[in-house]
């Protein structure tokens, strides 16, 4: 787009006026969301302003320069795939062409118009087949890289990413309060020995559902490995997040997994989020908690009371 520079000098020296003003301006939009992308980071504003302008151009151009500008609603087609999703970009692409096709179809003849209409068809549907297959596979190396393959709760890497992205909340200000519920099965080791693995597998999978079952919408689950599960709990102080616990405790003591034979019981360590402390403290302090409620006797919540601490300081 902003290889458009030049020919707004060339339509300027022309004295084409309106093109040279109509290039100048897709070239400024074009430049500021440039811009735009550099300082906020976020591109979604951005490609979709980029789509506008593209469609208005191919159109004025058209209008104002001529049958033969339509050369450019092939770029302009790949654009919009590139840019946008394939479903969106489907959509403006079959609006593009009728309108264009509207717009040439007095002056050439209708063989040229229908020669138009096939190429750009063909175009837009190799394009929306090449970019339709290719974000299919980039949900399937998301999910690879953001889920647990046995029970497909999301996994420790996401965890990670979304502790920090919290605790980067807290400390701007956007979140009040946030806390994590750590939780590890009670002698899963045993249940392994006793009923072979493929039945703890099949518990672990189970026991993630029941806790997602249990948990509010805005709460998410993850799975750090083995039997140790994790719940990050946005906008929930320490003692909101010790209620939610021991109902998740209580549930999982009560439920009636798919194999009778099989009762669990699990250990759980609660801790909030401090404003500026690291990332991993507010870890630590909920895996410690969890650790005394194992050496406490498990099936057993107890919550952290670092925070009472630093705020009696
Ligand atoms: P504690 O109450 O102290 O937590 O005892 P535990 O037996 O639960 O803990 P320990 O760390 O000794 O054992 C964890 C067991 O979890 C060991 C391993 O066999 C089992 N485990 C870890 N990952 C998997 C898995 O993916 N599938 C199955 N079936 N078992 C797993
Ligand atoms: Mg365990
Ligand atoms: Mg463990």
């Amino acid at each position: 787009m902003l290889a458009m520079i030049p020919f707004v000098f060339i339509r300027f020296f022309q004295h084409d006026y309106p093109v040279a003003f109509l290039n100048l301006t897709s070239a400024i939009l074009t430049g500021s969301s440039f811009f735009v992308v550099l300082i906020t980071k976020k591109t979604e504003m951005a490609k979709i302003s980029l789509s506008i302008v593209c469609f208005i151009l191919a159109i004025t151009t058209t209008i104002l320069k001529g049958w033969h500008q339509i050369i450019w609603v092939y770029p302009v087609l790949t654009l919009f795939f590139a840019v946008l999703k394939p479903t969106r970009a489907l959509q403006v692409s079959i609006v593009l062409i009728i309108s264009i096709s509207f717009l040439i179809y007095t002056k050439v003849s209708n063989l040229y118009v229908l020669g138009f209409i096939v190429s750009a068809t063909a175009t837009m549907i190799f394009a929306f087949a090449f970019t339709s297959q290719m974000h299919s596979q980039s949900d399937i190396l998301k999910d690879l890289v953001i889920k647990d393959p046995l029970t497909g709760i999301a996994n420790r890497r996401a965890f990670e990413e979304d502790m920090k992205k919290y605790s980067e909340q807290m400390k701007n200000g956007t979140m009040q309060s946030a806390a994590m519920v750590m939780l590890d099965i009670d002698y899963f080791k045993k249940i392994n020995d006793d009923f072979g693995h493929s039945v703890g597998d099949l518990l672990l999978r189970e026991f993630a559902m029941a806790i997602i079952a249990k948990i509010r919408k805005k709460d998410s689950l993850y799975r750090l490995g083995g039997e140790e599960f994790v719940v990050l709990l946005p906008h929930t102080d320490s003692k909101e997040a010790f209620i939610i616990a021991e109902g998740l405790r209580i549930e999982i003591e009560n439920t009636d997994w798919s194999d009778p034979k099989l009762f669990i019981t699990v250990s759980l360590g609660v801790a909030e989020c401090i404003a500026g402390q690291n990332v991993w403290g507010w870890f630590e302090r909920a895996d410690k908690a969890m650790y005394k409620a194992k050496k406490e006797g498990r099936n057993k919540s107890i919550q952290c009371n670092e925070i009472k601490k630093s705020i009696e300081q």
